[in-house]
């Protein structure tokens, strides 16, 4: 999909081979795409080893074993709290001089309570290494410059995604990072978006256009869960049976 266009009850996604389709009603679920870690080793690893956004289902293999965490935001402070239940150590790699800036402060006090987690700040991770499996990881002090060798069996990339969405332009509503709003969102202090012509308020999952929904990770504020994603693209589908009943 390459754009999309409103044009009186038409919604029209545009294709890259120059085709379009007119409908009624379009769900987006465009997903995102993680930011990938740049060290030496790492695209090689990744699923063995290396992970990028979710711990859950590995966390099985993690246990008795030493893991390390890239990021420093809560969703690897809530990664490593999660760890660490089964995990020998988890350690958390964090670039910033401390996490004050980037965690809540319930989750730095539970990390710094948990005795088998050590935060190392200005730490980056220059190469991961292994054969068939993460075995290594080199880590350089960003002040000292300092490298070292470390042993780890996991890590866990924690650093950021960004909304497959920019292809939308102007068409819908997005946040600064943009990720598409939608119901609620649209609406926080009650007023309809801008152009919004109908006299309800958006759907749970309508976007800033009747009729145009959105599911899953592309959504501003969604889960990025494979459970909630599915859960509203069913969702999505009831809502585009109710638009297209009343319009
Ligand atoms: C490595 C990794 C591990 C994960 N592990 C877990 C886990 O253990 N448990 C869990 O619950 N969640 C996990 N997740 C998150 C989970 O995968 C997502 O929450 C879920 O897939 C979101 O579904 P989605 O439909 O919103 O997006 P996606 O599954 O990302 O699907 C979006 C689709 O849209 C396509 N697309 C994007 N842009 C366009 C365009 N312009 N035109 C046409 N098509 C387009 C993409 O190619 C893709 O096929 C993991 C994610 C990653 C990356």
């Amino acid at each position: 999909m390459t754009a999309l266009e409103t044009g009186g009850a038409a919604r029209v996604v545009r294709f890259a081979d120059g085709t379009a389709i007119a409908a009624h009603s379009v769900i987006l679920a465009t997903g995102v795409q993680y930011r990938q870690l740049e060290a030496q080793g790492c695209t090689d690893l990744t699923g063995c080893g290396v992970y990028y956004g979710s711990a859950l289902t590995e966390a099985a293999g993690c246990q008795g074993q030493d893991v390390y965490i890239v990021g420093g935001a809560n969703s690897a402070g809530q990664a490593a709290m999660y760890l660490a239940r089964g995990a020998k150590s988890v350690t958390l790699l964090v670039r910033g001089a401390d996490l004050s800036a980037s965690m809540s402060y319930y989750l730095i006090q539970q990390i710094t309570e948990a005795p088998n987690i050590e935060v190392r700040c200005r730490t980056v991770v220059d190469a991961a290494h292994g054969s068939g499996h993460l075995e290594q990881l080199t880590l350089r002090h960003t002040g000292t410059g300092e490298t070292e060798r470390v042993d780890a069996q996991w890590m866990f990339v924690f650093i950021g995604a960004a909304p497959l969405t920019d292809w939308l332009g102007e068409s819908v509503l997005r946040d600064e990072r943009g990720f598409i709003l939608a119901g609620p969102d649209l609406t926080p202090d009650g007023t309809p978006p801008a152009g919004w012509e109908l006299d309800r308020p958006p759907y749970h999952l309508e976007t800033s256009v009747p009729g145009v929904f959105v599911a899953g990770d592309a959504r501003a504020e969604s889960a990025k869960r494979v459970a909630s994603a599915v859960g509203e693209g069913a969702m999505a589908v009831m809502l585009v049976h109710r638009y297209l009943e009343q319009s």
